[in-house]
């Protein structure tokens, strides 16, 4: 765990090869520790074992080292860290609790989706199980309706509040398949790999305060968070390996520094970077990390946004 003041993260799911969406993200942060000085780390999320493409993690990772994103630290991967979200359950366990309910119950209960689509849950397993149900999943007890806003400042998209009875009801820790839940595992991680800076993209800032809940209830601190605009599709779905995103690669001829660069100018000019030399003249990658970090920082002032929040 690098000691810096800075800590940043780039945390791909491997269900794919990185796309021109998912290449947006690592851009971000990546940019953001260099302009902070600071140190960034990849962090493979694969709890998911059941979503995780095979073979789809090396590729990110080689794809990664193409474009010249190096990770500070020793490459973590979910899948290995189970027990660290095991202990991390037992330290919340007064607020954590057995839910029998299925997809389908939920749905029935009509409260509506949350703002990230998912069923808002109604509680009915809060007080426990009725008679002759099993658990099928682990759920974290939010506050009442009424005690519950939970509130940060993004450093791009400003202040966000959201509350957590209305838009989400307590939510899932451990899944009914067995798999560890995301909000678990990354706030697990963020904290332990002492990570200050969170840059990714906006489809998860709805997830944030529900995450904040969880490092609250845990103790650990709250990192800054700036979430940057997806990149959608012509019917405006986010890119995924579904809605047919180009794959980035290192091309037949291995690796071409040339289209190593196309691929971040790319992402460069989605996210707003003005970089001083124009398109075509840039040819090495460290001619495009040279303009690029001071072009993200001149990027975040213009738009009024700080290069870091005060702590
Ligand atoms: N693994 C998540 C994704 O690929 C990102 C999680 C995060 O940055 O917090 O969408």
């Amino acid at each position: 765990t690098p000691a810096a003041s800075y800590v940043g993260r780039f945390a791909p799911s491997p269900t794919g090869p990185l796309h021109a969406g998912s290449l947006v993200a690592a851009l971000a942060s990546y940019l953001d520790a260099r302009a902070n000085g600071g140190a960034w780390l990849i962090r493979i999320e694969d709890i998911d074992e059941g979503r995780a493409v095979p073979g789809a993690a090396g590729t990110i990772l080689e794809q990664l080292d193409w474009l010249g994103m190096h990770s500070d630290g020793e490459i973590v991967w979910q899948s290995r860290r189970k027990d660290l979200y095991q202990a991390a359950r037992e330290r919340i366990a007064d607020w954590v609790y057995g839910c029998g309910c299925n997809r389908r119950e939920i749905a029935d209960s009509r409260l509506g989706v949350g703002p990230d689509g998912a069923a808002i849950y109604p509680g009915t397993c809060r007080h426990g199980l009725a008679p002759g149900r099993e658990a099928r999943s682990l759920r974290l007890r939010v506050p009442e309706s009424g005690d519950d806003a939970v509130g940060f400042t993004d450093r791009f998209a400003g202040w966000q509040e959201q509350r957590l009875a209305l838009e989400s009801g307590d939510f899932v820790l451990k899944r009914a398949d067995g798999y560890w839940a995301y909000q678990l595992a990354v706030v697990v991680d963020d904290a332990e790999q002492g990570v200050t800076d969170v840059v990714r993209g906006a489809d998860l800032l709805d997830s944030t305060p529900r995450q904040i809940y969880l490092q609250r209830l845990l103790g650990v601190p709250t990192p800054r968070y700036l979430h940057v605009p997806v990149v959608r599709n012509a019917n405006g779905e986010k890119l995924s390996k579904q809605t047919g995103a180009l794959a980035i690669s290192p091309g037949p001829q291995g690796r071409d520094e040339e289209a190593a660069v196309a691929a971040l100018q790319q992402a460069a000019g989605f996210l707003g970077l003005r970089l001083a030399s124009p398109a075509p003249s840039i040819r090495s990658l460290a001619a495009f990390w040279q303009e690029a970090v001071p072009a993200w920082a001149s990027l975040l002032a213009e738009r009024g946004a700080q290069l870091r929040l005060p702590d």
